[in-house]
């Protein structure tokens, strides 16, 4: 049995790719000699805390831990290949059409495909009138200094609040614009729907200093201004001027590129997964990162969608009746749930 990894990059592409100035919200550190593995490993033996001497990485040392994962453990990865087309036979399993350098294509089949194709490709955009520049947050355009200028942000969970806060450090006055303000969403305890901790203090301090506005609202329009500059309008009316062309923080799509169509769709456009991450309408083809989503439960952070790793390898092996007995080693370390049931958190406090 042959397995590999194909990336179209280098390892860790996204993370090399994240502008400079992002950072890891979940922090790290090395508990797993006490059963608390590092929040942001994808190991149960590693640690990007004690590899990187970080707790919250920047996107190019995180791709720099990945390296060295893959190294040790001496894992496969044909880099600079990219995927460009995938087709299922129920018979024969899929025909996976790869290109590589210099545009070199090739043929290869696979009996299981796990997509890890990652959401980062997948930006999303505010549906606006006019034609007048938005940049998102993924750009490094986004994060350059505005020259103290007004900045308009759409958009105020976790990455929104992130820019926001970047630039008031900056010296720019900021608005930022989100129908369901997510700055002060307080039920549950979920990171996925709550902010982050570090963002929490960051906002505060950002809010303290009196040069940012949270403020209620769908952007519906942004049209360039006489004088210069941009106005964002809202659906109800309201109009904002910025200096800048105004930030999508608007976040990312499921990035299911070229197995886009061989997932069905839940009901709120998401893929429709099995309760092992298999595709519901293709049999062997798998889904990993932070797209996978159960019910209410949404993996997007590392702690969560690895602890789905094991679940998919466990299926696939079982499948051509391997054994998978070493994979215990993952639900020792806490890093396996195969009971989507209890994954729910609700903190008392
Ligand atoms: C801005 C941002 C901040 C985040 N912050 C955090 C955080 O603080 N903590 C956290 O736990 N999670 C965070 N996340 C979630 C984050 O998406 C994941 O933790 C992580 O990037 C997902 O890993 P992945 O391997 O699934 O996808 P990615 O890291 O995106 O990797 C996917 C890889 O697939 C390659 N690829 C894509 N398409 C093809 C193709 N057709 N052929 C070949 N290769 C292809 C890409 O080049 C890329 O290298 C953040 C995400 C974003 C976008």
């Amino acid at each position: 049995v042959t397995t590999g990894v194909v990336e179209r990059g280098t390892i860790g592409q996204t993370f090399v790719d994240w502008p400079a100035e992002q950072r890891f919200l979940t922090p790290s550190f090395t508990g797993n000699g006490f059963g608390s593995t590092d929040l942001n490993a994808v190991h149960p033996d590693t640690s990007p805390a004690f590899s990187l001497g970080v707790d919250y990485p920047s996107g190019s040392e995180y791709a720099g831990y990945l390296a060295a994962v893959v190294e040790h453990f001496k894992i496969p990865v044909a880099t600079g290949t990219t995927v460009a087309a995938v087709q299922a036979d129920r018979r024969s399993g899929f025909t996976v059409d790869l290109v590589g350098h210099g545009g070199r294509g090739e043929r290869v089949v696979a009996r299981s495909i796990v997509w890890a194709g990652g959401e980062f490709a997948d930006q999303r955009f505010p549906r606006l009138v006019g034609d007048s520049p938005v940049v998102h947050t993924s750009d490094p355009v986004a994060w350059r200094p505005a020259d103290e200028q007004r900045v308009v942000v759409i958009g105020g969970y976790e990455s929104g609040i992130d820019i926001g806060c970047h630039h008031v450090d900056l010296g720019s006055r900021v608005t930022v614009i989100d129908p369901a303000h997510p700055w002060d969403a307080g039920d549950g305890s979920d990171p996925s729907f709550l902010l982050a901790p570090r963002t929490r203090q960051r906002l505060r301090d950002a809010i303290g200093s009196g040069r940012l506005t949270l403020t209620r609202g769908r952007a519906h329009a942004v049209r360039p201004r006489e004088s210069g500059g941009f106005l964002v309008r809202t659906l109800a009316g309201a109009a904002y001027a910025c200096d800048v062309p105004p930030i999508a923080a608007t976040g990312y799509g499921p990035g299911l590129g070229p197995v886009t169509g061989l997932f069905a769709r839940r009901s709120d456009g998401w893929p429709a997964l099995s309760e092992d991450d298999e595709s519901t309408t293709t049999p062997g083809l798998f889904l990993s990162g932070p797209a996978v989503r159960h019910d209410d439960l949404r993996f997007c952070f590392v702690y969560k969608y690895r602890q789905r790793y094991a679940q998919i390898a466990a299926t696939i092996g079982r499948r051509f009746s391997r054994d998978v007995s070493a994979l215990e080693a993952w639900r020792d370390a806490g890093m396996w749930t195969d009971d989507l049931s209890c994954c729910g958190v609700r903190c008392a406090r």
